[in-house]
Parts: structure tokens; C-alpha cells; sequence
């Protein structure tokens, strides 16, 4: 029952395909570092390739036929993409959907202040963070100020090789026999993830001059007050590109795998679809899954219901159950980066039923903890289907739980999905150091989670 491992099936053509995709999502993530740098990268993928919005096509009237790209961008922070089929949408359509947000450090929204002559900006971290992965690194500022007069300004400080980049200060060792004592949980606490941003007193302040120095800047190179901070969101988070990693070059290290990996997959695959598929495609970039996928931007919002019923209200369909039965004849790959195995923490994982890099994409039955605790449990019969769209199209994959039974869990935006009565399973990348500012996953299972996902489109 082991799987193969999928570089060992490569010739050389595949092994220049995994390059150039490599290479690529590389990119994808480095002009990607928050949900906002996401979509906007998406969008302007998705118009190049001749997608229009589907709000251009309401206005217009316009009936979409088979063939027809639209896509819908949520506020800036989510992104649907629909390449219409043969079949009519109440056949179902087959739906990717991966999530953009990823684990960071966010600015409160009155940050600022200043102590013994250091500036700080506070935060409020995002997601699930070991807390004490974040600190004594490179840090960029990515995000939005959102003026009173309408205007954004946007922030990107850190990215560049002459940008100043900031970050948490950590104890000296040589001071820390009482941190050392406390557990890893408790070492650093969140209010303690306070960003060290500047040094330097205005001259002439007459109170808080490092800070006033701070604004001064922020004043003459951007044009944001303080209170502007009121309306901004800006996510500190790891600086640098992603690179290669191992000296084979045979992985990816970088900010954010979680979940834009999968995202990429899905994006590359439905780019990649020649001519009309037969039924609907339909492609997912979701925001705020790290955080139980809440809010306006969350996959529980009603976006994507109110998509589909758009489209059939552009075709005619005005009936509430064309939009019903669209809906649940729908199949789906939730796909979210899954557990890899680390050979550093094997007793984390049953081997048998774990994920391994380079074993190509991975399909998890079920996700959720303490006894399947809030999973979506894919049916077997989907899961057959699921193996032969594989084997029939020489897709690597592999299936696995998140680790040991009773050690922790997790959740995706699957069971968010099924409450409509679709086929749902998950599906993604196994990924090592999940959460911390630098993941890692294998070139091999990304190529295969592009072949995976393009497979399912066509063929589910
Ligand atoms: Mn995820
Ligand atoms: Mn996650």
C-alpha cells in the first residue's frame, strides 16, 4: 500500500515541467504575500488570459455560454473563477478551493508608541502561530491605509534588497534563565509580538521623539497620519523570497505555502484547460480560513452562492432550485496543504496514513480532531471516483491524516461546502514546518496537484 515516490517517475520532459511550474508559483508567491497581493496577482493572471468580471457582465446583460470566463473579486481578498461548460449548470459544476490568508502578525489599530527611545508597533497575531517562530527575524509590512478621503495607499517596506525591513527583538541567552524555564507556549506572549520599527529622535519633538520621527516619514514618503492607522490593515510578515530549498533543489522554502500553494494549483490548472469543458469549472481563492473562515471575505459568507445564482439569472434561470440543484450535483476538492511527514518528529505521525513529500498530491478523507471532530468525512464512492480521474490521467497521489490519532487536528473550508449536499474531499500539498514563517514542500507535489486539479475539472 505504499505509494510511489513521484520523482522516480519523471523523465526528463516531466522533470523540465516541474521546473518551469516551480519557477512560477515561486513568483506567484513572492508578488503574493497577503490575501490582498493575492488576489490582485490573480486577477491580473486571470485577465491576461482573457477573463472578464462577472459584475462587467451583469451590467452588459450578457448571456454566458459555453466557454465564457468570469471571475468575481470579493472585496479585494477573495477571487471565484468560473470557465463555463457543455452541460447545463444544474448537471453540477467541478469546484477547486484553496485559501489565500496565511498565518502573520497583524498592526493594531492604534499601534504606535515609543519606549526609552525605541519606536514599537503592536500587533495582534493572525492564525495559528508559535509564537516563538516569530521572533528575531527579518519582518516586511505589506498592506493598505485606507484614507478618509477614499484613497488607499499602499505599503509594501522589506521586500526590496536596499529596503529597511523590521521585526520582534528576542532575550539574550545570556539573560534568560526565566524564559528558558517557561514552556514553549508560554515563553512569548502575544502582546509580547510588539514590532520594533525605529531608533532615530526628531530633533525637535517636544514628546515622543523617535515617534515623531516615525510619522514625520510616514508623513513626507506616504502620506498617512496617525490616526490613519485607524483604517489600515497591514500584516507584518516574513521578508524575502521564496528559494529553493535542499541542495538537490527538489523543494520550495517560503512564507505562506498555507494555503497558496493549493491556490496556485488550481489557478495554473484552470489556466491551462484547452477548449470547453463539459461541465462548469470553477475555481476558489478564499480569505480567512486561518481564522474559521468568518467575515465578508470567509468561504461561510454567501459570495459564492450568490455567484452562481448570478450567472443563472444571466441565463435565464431565475428559479431558486436551478441555484439548489447546481449546488449539490456540484463535486469538489477542498484543497488545503496537508501535514508532511518529518522525519524529526516521526512519533507525530502514523506512517502508514501519513504524508510524505515528494509522493505526489494527497487526498485526506477526513480532517478535524479528537474523533473526527467537525471533518467533512469524504464518501467512499467519491473517493473511487477520485482514484480512477487519478490513474486514468497518471496522477501521483497519496492519501493521509493530518498525524497521530488524539494528538491535534485541524479544519479546511470543506465542510463549509458540503452544507449544500456536493460530493466534498480534501485534497492538497503536504507542507513541513506548517505555520512557521518559512514552510517547505516538494516541487514533485505541486507539479502533481496542477496535473490533480486540471484532472478533476475535466474528468469529475
Ligand atoms: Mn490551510
Ligand atoms: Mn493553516
Amino acid at each position: 500500500m505504499e505509494r510511489p515516490n513521484a520523482w522516480k517517475t519523471y523523465k526528463k520532459a516531466d522533470l523540465k515541467k516541474v521546473e518551469q511550474t516551480a519557477a512560477e508559483y515561486r513568483r506567484f508567491l513572492d508578488n503574493g504575500k497577503t490575501e490582498r497581493e493575492c488576489a490582485a496577482e490573480t486577477v491580473e493572471m486571470l485577465e491576461k488570459a482573457g477573463y472578464v468580471s462577472l459584475k462587467s457582465a451583469i451590467e452588459a446583460g450578457k448571456k454566458l455560454k459555453p466557454g465564457d470566463k468570469v471571475y468575481v473579486n470579493q472585496m479585494g481578498k477573495a477571487v471565484l473563477i468560473f470557465l463555463i461548460g457543455k452541460k447545463p449548470l444544474e448537471t453540477g459544476m467541478n469546484i477547486v478551493g484553496a485559501h489565500i490568508d496565511s498565518p502573520r502578525l497583524d498592526l493594531k489599530q492604534n499601534p504606535l508608541y515609543e519606549d526609552n527611545d525605541f519606536a514599537l508597533a503592536d500587533t495582534h497575531y493572525y492564525g495559528g502561530v508559535k509564537k516563538y517562530q516569530w521572533v528575531a527575524r527579518e519582518l516586511a509590512l505589506h498592506g493598505v491605509v485606507a484614507k478618509k478621503d477614499g484613497s488607499i495607499i499602499e505599503i509594501r517596506i522589506g521586500e526590496k534588497e536596499d529596503d529597511p525591513v523590521v521585526g520582534v527583538t528576542d532575550l539574550l541567552i545570556h539573560l534568560s534563565q526565566e524564559q528558558m524555564k517557561k514552556t514553549l507556549g508560554e515563553a512569548i506572549s502575544g502582546e509580547k509580538l510588539d514590532i520594533m520599527i525605529g531608533g532615530k529622535p526628531l530633533a525637535d519633538a517636544e514628546k515622543e521623539p523617535v515617534k515623531a520621527g516615525l510619522l514625520k516619514i510616514l508623513k513626507d514618503e506616504y502620506n498617512i497620519d496617525e490616526e490613519d492607522f485607524l483604517s489600515a490593515e497591514i500584516e507584518a510578515v516574513p521578508a524575502g523570497k521564496a528559494r529553493d530549498f535542499g541542495l538537490d533543489r527538489s523543494m520550495i522554502m517560503g512564507y505562506g505555502h498555507d494555503d497558496r500553494v493549493c491556490a496556485f494549483a488550481e489557478l495554473a490548472a484552470i489556466l491551462s484547460i484547452q477548449g470547453i469543458p463539459e461541465y462548469t469549472c470553477c475555481g476558489m481563492l478564499v480569505d480567512k480560513e486561518e481564522i474559521g473562515s468568518i467575515g465578508a471575505t470567509g468561504m461561510q459568507a454567501k459570495y459564492f452562492e450568490n455567484a452562481v445564482a448570478e450567472i443563472l439569472n444571466l441565463n435565464g434561470e431565475t428559479n431558486s432550485i436551478a441555484l439548489r440543484r447546481t449546488l449539490q450535483n456540484s463535486r469538489m476538492l477542498s484543497c488545503d496543504v496537508s501535514a508532511g511527514y518529518d522525519p524529526l518528529y516521526g512519533d507525530a505521525f502514523e506512517k502508514k496514513n501519513a504524508a510524505f513529500l515528494g509522493r505526489g498530491v494527497c487526498y485526506n478523507k477526513f480532517t478535524g480532531s479528537r474523533g473526527k471532530g467537525g471533518s467533512n468525512d469524504a464518501n467512499a464512492e467519491f473517493i473511487a471516483k477520485l482514484r480512477k480521474i487519478m490513474d486514468d490521467n497518471k496522477v501521483c497521489f497519496q492519501t493521509a491524516e493530518l498525524g497521530r490519532v488524539d494528538l491535534g487536528g485541524g479544519g479546511t473550508i470543506a465542510y463549509i461546502c458540503a452544507l449544500y449536499g456536493m460530493e466534498v474531499i480534501d485534497s492538497g500539498v503536504a507542507v513541513l514546518n506548517m505555520h512557521a514563517p518559512m514552510e517547505i514542500i516538494s516541487k514533485a507535489d505541486l507539479y502533481e496537484a496542477v496535473k490533480a486539479y486540471k484532472a478533476f475539472m475535466l474528468h469529475a
